[in-house]
């Protein structure tokens, strides 16, 4: 896949599924077929799965490369994790080292790993299995995560309401190997990268907004899951922590992003485009070139 470039910076992705075994309509609970087709007309075709008949979905890490450090931006499901409830991640052995070696970037080349929250679809390569052991996959990589996004979900699972047990596998064990950086969730990575808070999905959950002398990009992890829901702020997803919040902070972050050419990379998005403003609602449109 080609990456884009943004000045002295570039963001390539790497897309370790293509799709999520969650219908949207499951997904997105107050979401009808009806309300869903009124989008059509800008849904399809980039937005849409065929094979499915439902709107595409990914779980992917973004590589961004900035002057200073090589950072991946969520780290998705891993292999070998024990994942009963999710056939499709449960043992799974997948090829994402090697597709992360084919965009240019060896486990020791990577200099820091941020993660949106501490999802299971979004820690699973922190780590990975040897001998027995989880341990780091990014030898030489700092680990920034939240600090109350940790401390919210390491008391959730040592109280076993953790049910995916990605806490036990995929966090605590950077924490203990000490590669954790807990920062707050406005945090300052380098002059390009930096957090931003966008609670309600995730109690600590914070986008990563990128600037550079060519324009903006931002991260925005799970905030939205589908790019329906640009045009229906108020549809929050089923894994939301707090579902009326994140939709005020969906809202908000739509309303600040329509028509600004700020670049838009979602978590789960096929693609990554620009909010804008058409027909009296707000779209979604992709990116001319680039992934
Ligand atoms: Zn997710």
């Amino acid at each position: 896949m080609t990456p884009i470039t943004l000045g002295e910076v570039s963001v390539a992705r790497v897309v370790e599924i293509d799709r999520s075994f969650n219908r949207t309509l499951d997904m997105l609970p107050g979401s009808t077929p009806e309300a869903i087709a009124r989008h059509d007309a800008w849904l399809r075709p980039h937005f849409f799965d065929p094979a499915v008949n439902d709107l595409g979905s990914r779980i992917q890490t973004y590589v961004v490369r900035t002057p200073r450090h090589t950072v991946l931006i969520d780290t998705g499901v891993g292999n070998d994790k024990t994942r009963a409830a999710a056939p499709a991640w449960h043992l799974r052995q997948g090829s994402y080292l090697d597709d992360l070696r084919a965009a240019g970037v060896t486990p020791d080349q990577v200099d820091m790993v941020l993660c949106t929250h501490l999802h299971v679809d979004h820690v699973g390569w922190n780590t990975r299995l040897v001998d027995g052991r989880w341990v780091p996959t990014f030898p030489r990589a700092r680990y920034v995560f939240v600090g109350p996004e940790w401390e919210f979900w390491k008391w959730e699972s040592q109280s076993g309401r953790e049910a995916s047990g990605c806490i036990a596998d995929s966090v605590a064990p950077i924490v203990e190997a000490g590669q954790a950086v807990l920062v707050d969730s406005t945090h300052v990575v380098d002059p390009w990268l930096a957090l931003e808070p966008s609670p309600g999905h995730t109690p600590g959950h914070a986008c990563v907004r990128l600037t550079t002398s060519a324009g903006t990009a931002v991260f925005s992890g799970d905030l939205m899951h589908r790019t329906v829901q640009v045009a229906e702020p108020q549809w929050s997803s089923k894994f939301c922590y707090e579902p009326g919040r994140a939709a005020e902070t969906r809202r908000a972050f739509i309303e600040r992003h329509a028509d600004s050419g700020v670049l838009v990379l979602a978590a789960h998005f096929p693609r990554p485009g620009f909010i804008v403003s058409e027909a009296g609602e707000h779209r979604f449109t992709p990116t001319a070139e680039g992934f």
